[in-house]
C-alpha cells in the first residue's frame, strides 16, 4: 500500500513538476498528513539514491572510455603510429621534457596538442620521446581538429 501511494505521488510530482504537501494530502484523504511528508522523504532519499546510481554509472563508463582510448607512447615514431590510425581515437600519453619547443614540435609533426599534466604522475620511462633529453612528467596529448 505505501509502495503504491508513493507510486502515485511520483506519478503526479511527474506530471505536475512541483507540488506542495497539501496538493498530495488532498489525494488521499484518508492518510495522514505525517504520512505523506513521510511519503515525500522515502522519495526525496529514493530519488537521492537513484541519481547517485546514475551519476556514479555515467562516470564509470566516461572514465572507462577515456581509460580505453588513452595510449601510451615512447617514441615518436610510435606517437606518429597512434596519431595516423584512424582507429585510435582519443589521448596519447607520454614522457616530457617540459621544453615548450617539444610541445610545438609534437603539433607540427604530430599534430597534438598538450591537454593536461595528470595530478597523478606515472614514470612511463626517462626520456622525452620528441628530443630525448631526461623527461619531467607524464603528459596527455590530444588530435588538434
Ligand atoms: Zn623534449
Amino acid at each position: 500500500m505505501n509502495q503504491l501511494r508513493r507510486e502515485r505521488i511520483g506519478k503526479y510530482i511527474q506530471e505536475k513538476g512541483a507540488v506542495t504537501v497539501k496538493e498530495v494530502s488532498a489525494l488521499f484523504p484518508d492518510v495522514s498528513l505525517m504520512t505523506i511528508h513521510r511519503d515525500l522523504e522515502k522519495l526525496e532519499e529514493e530519488i537521492d539514491r537513484l541519481l547517485g546510481e546514475i551519476h556514479n554509472s555515467l562516470y564509470q563508463k566516461a572514465l572507462e572510455n577515456r581509460e580505453r582510448r588513452t595510449y601510451t607512447a615512447a617514441s615518436m615514431e610510435e606517437i606518429l603510429s597512434i596519431a595516423g590510425d584512424p582507429e585510435k581515437t582519443g589521448f596519447i600519453r607520454t614522457m616530457w621534457c617540459e621544453d615548450p619547443a617539444c610541445e610545438a614540435r609534437m603539433k607540427e609533426e604530430a599534430g597534438l596538442t598538450s591537454r593536461c599534466m595528470p595530478l597523478e604522475q606515472e614514470h612511463l620511462y626517462d626520456v622525452c620521446p620528441i628530443c630525448g633529453k631526461p623527461a619531467k612528467s607524464m603528459i596527455i596529448w590530444g588530435k588538434a581538429y
